[in-house]
């Protein structure tokens, strides 16, 4: 029966204690972090509830001048919601921030400036931007944003202007300034369509920058003027262009003596200047020889963000950049033709 028991001073007895000593630290530290834990997540779930209807200006500046949260978790939190689209409740935060007192003025204003500009309140934008410039004049991101403003509220002129402190910047302004008074150019209605064509004409040869934007333009309204101008290099910016314009407006004698063009109007079917093509989709068009139903069709990616669009852009909507769109084309149905086939059988 004494083997049943142990002594207390029996080694093994020790041993015993020691276990249970381990056990009880344990268990309780185990307790206590997973107790820390639920309440961590209460306050948090408590604190992020306070967010999900917005607060109003007030609750939201008492919020930020408790101090619970560091300026920079404001900023975080107000940068979230720019990023999921919910520019509203970013522009509330960035304001309660400004006017509690921000320890970084200039970058908390251009954050709201960029807000107020994504969410489409552009004079507001415009103000904020405005503001910090008469602070820190030689900010050239807020610039950039400035003169983006006046682009889309179409204050060309405006633009330009700020186009001057830019190059003071030392910024290359050389593609911005033709594509600013291209559109001043387009959308002049005192000028008449010929006067536009020679205008921009004039700021082509000036510049050799934004070939689309000036060419799309002439071709529409004096291809032959448009014809005698191109040159004949980089043809390929220019595809879509050449694959839609009508037949009279073909210059053959200058297509005869580029392969591009050779190539690209065999493969419409106009001329038959080649029997093959380097471009799969101008070779299979050519070999078909016009007995199959089958076209071009195309799209336009961004160079710089590799965003792609099914129109045509000259300043790129998701990364602003200009003239950076590249025209992409791929085989697919002509449906053109289909209609046409279909109305001649009823005839
Ligand atoms: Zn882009």
């Amino acid at each position: 029966m004494n083997t049943f028991f142990i002594e207390f001073r029996d080694p093994l007895f020790s041993i015993i204690v020691f276990f249970a000593i381990i056990f009880i630290v344990a268990f309780f530290s185990y307790w206590w972090s997973r107790y820390k834990r639920q309440e961590d997540s209460k306050y948090l779930d408590a604190f992020l509830r306070q967010f999900q209807t917005l607060p109003s200006k007030d609750e939201l500046a008492t919020l930020i001048s408790g101090g619970e949260l560091s300026e920079s978790s404001w900023r975080l939190l107000a940068d979230s919601y720019f990023r999921s689209g919910e520019y509203e409740k970013s522009i509330e935060i960035y304001n309660a921030i400004l006017k509690v007192g921000s320890s970084n003025v200039k970058e908390t204003m251009f954050l709201l400036g960029k807000t107020y500009f994504k969410a489409g309140f552009l004079e507001r934008s415009k103000q904020i931007f405005l503001e910090l410039l008469k602070k820190n004049p030689r900010t050239p991101q807020a610039l950039h944003y400035l003169l983006l403003i006046h682009e889309q509220m179409r204050d060309y002129q405006s633009a330009l202007e700020v186009l001057e402190p830019l190059d003071e910047l030392g910024e290359d302004i050389k593609k911005v300034q033709t594509y600013l008074k291209s559109l001043m150019t387009l959308t002049n209605a005192e000028f008449s369509a010929q006067e536009k064509v020679e205008m921009l004409l004039a700021i082509y040869e000036e510049s050799h920058e934004l070939k689309y934007l000036i060419f799309e333009y002439i071709f529409r309204v004096n291809p032959s003027l448009a014809w005698e101008n191109l040159d004949a290099s980089q043809c390929e910016l220019l595809t879509d262009i050449f694959w839609q314009l009508p037949a009279k407006s073909v210059n053959f004698d200058i297509i005869s003596k580029n392969t591009y063009l050779r190539e690209l109007y065999t493969a419409r079917g106009d001329v038959s200047l080649t029997e093959s093509s380097s471009i799969f989709e101008f070779d299979i068009l050519i070999k078909l020889h016009g007995k199959a139903n089958a076209t071009l069709a195309f799209e336009y990616v961004c160079d710089k963000c590799k965003i792609a669009f099914p129109f045509v852009f000259h300043r790129c909507s998701s990364c602003h950049s200009l003239g950076s769109a590249r025209v992409e084309f791929r085989l697919t149905r002509d449906y053109h033709k289909d209609f046409s086939e279909e109305n001649n059988s009823f005839q």
